[in-house]
């Protein structure tokens, strides 16, 4: 076999053709046998007993090693599980699994870190420090889905979102490759994933053709071009007029309802003048809106809105004829806060091992 893989990646970066140089001498039905594990039992090969054990252990030699759990914490009503796990570099990602009645889904980070410098999010209060490849959002989802099986529910499962740490659209070509890769391989439907953006424009019109059709959800948590700018930095890049536009072509060339984030803030923006604006936005591209009260995180002062506004926010919103779903808050008993597991074990701004900047997690599309 030669030793020719990259050390700081996941084996699911691997395609059948590196497997094959991987795996030369052997019998050929070896190939199908790994893939079959890696992608349907969410197996690495050291776990799959129907491979020889020298082969396992040369196998597990060569191959970059599984994400490690650097932490793991579970809601007390059990339904969600919060990891942080470590990367063959160090660096950390946070990946969680949400069980409902009808689905289990899991919400992946697609970069370490975030550019997009969002005040009132952990993962942008800390920066961006590097991509995930595709195989270390695929992994995200293996382990996710794996767990699930363990604890006697479903083979894989069955929603994914990338809401996450990162900006999904910043590592465009990552994120597709793991959908693409996820729904042909492991059997996840095209419409069970959703990617999340701040409003990367290009990103919105390239996922416009993506063959897939997958669930578009825009951050929007403003609907004025100078609070948005405040709020979401890239909006002076990416204005309102030009997210609309871009909105529009997508659903041109999909025909899939979009839906728009709104983190609501006290006193910023969650005003009946706010929910007004937001109406009129939406209903121009039929969008539906999830809210959710901002988590507080350590670096932006500002309060979620009560229960109370939140509902009468939606009852605006409703007036106009747009439709509005107030997300539960998965998992507040386990840090579901952004960046505040990273807070806790104090890892933050510890050295290259400590850029832990989760961002997740009760904000998640019902
Ligand atoms: N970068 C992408 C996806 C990751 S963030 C995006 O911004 O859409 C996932 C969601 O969490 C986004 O809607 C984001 O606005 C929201 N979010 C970030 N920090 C939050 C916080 N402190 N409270 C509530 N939602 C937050
Ligand atoms: Fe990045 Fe999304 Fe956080 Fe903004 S909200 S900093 S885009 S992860």
């Amino acid at each position: 076999m030669s030793p020719t893989i990259h050390p700081n990646r996941s084996i699911y970066d691997l395609d059948r053709h590196e497997w094959a140089e991987l795996l030369q001498g052997e019998p050929q039905y070896r190939i199908e046998q790994i893939w079959t594990g890696l992608y349907r039992q969410f197996s690495t090969p050291a776990e799959l007993t129907n491979l020889p054990k020298k082969l396992r252990e040369t196998l597990t030699e060569k191959l970059p090693p599984p994400l490690l759990v650097s932490q793991e914490q579970t809601t007390d009503d059990r339904k969600t599980i919060k990891w942080l796990f470590e990367l063959p570099d160090g660096q950390q990602v946070e990946t969680v699994l949400m069980r409902y009645r009808t689905r289990d889904t899991v919400c992946v980070s697609s970069q370490v870190g975030c550019a997009m410098g969002c005040g009132f999010c952990a993962t942008g209060q800390a920066g961006f420090f590097r991509q995930l490849t595709s195989g270390e959002i695929i992994e995200q989802v293996a382990r996710a889905s794996k767990r699930l099986k363990l604890l006697g529910g479903p083979e894989r499962v069955s929603n994914v979102v990338f809401m996450g740490m990162g900006e999904p659209m910043a590592n465009y070509d990552a994120v597709t490759e793991a959908i693409t890769r996820l729904n042909s391989e492991s059997n996840i439907g095209a419409r069970s994933f959703t990617v999340s953006t701040v409003g990367i424009v290009p990103g919105i019109l390239k996922l416009a053709d993506f063959p897939l059709q997958v669930n578009l959800a825009i951050s929007l948590h403003a609907a004025n071009n100078e609070l948005r700018s405040e709020l979401v930095p890239i909006n002076k890049t990416y204005p309102i007029e030009a997210l609309m536009d871009a909105v529009e072509r997508y659903l041109d060339s999909t025909s899939r309802r979009v839906s728009f984030e709104w983190a609501m803030m006290e006193s910023v923006n969650d005003s009946d003048a706010d929910a007004e604006q937001l109406s009129e936005l939406a209903s121009s591209v039929d969008a539906h809106v999830n809210l959710i009260p901002l988590n507080p995180t350590p670096g932006w002062p500002t309060r979620g809105s009560s229960m109370q506004r939140v509902r009468e926010f939606q009852e605006v919103l409703a007036e106009n004829g747009v439709n509005a779903t107030i997300r539960d808050t998965r998992g507040s008993d386990i840090s579901a806060a952004c960046g505040q597991l990273a807070n806790r074990t104090g890892q933050v701004g510890k050295g290259r091992r400590n850029v832990v900047v989760p961002s997740v997690s009760s904000h998640l599309p019902s």
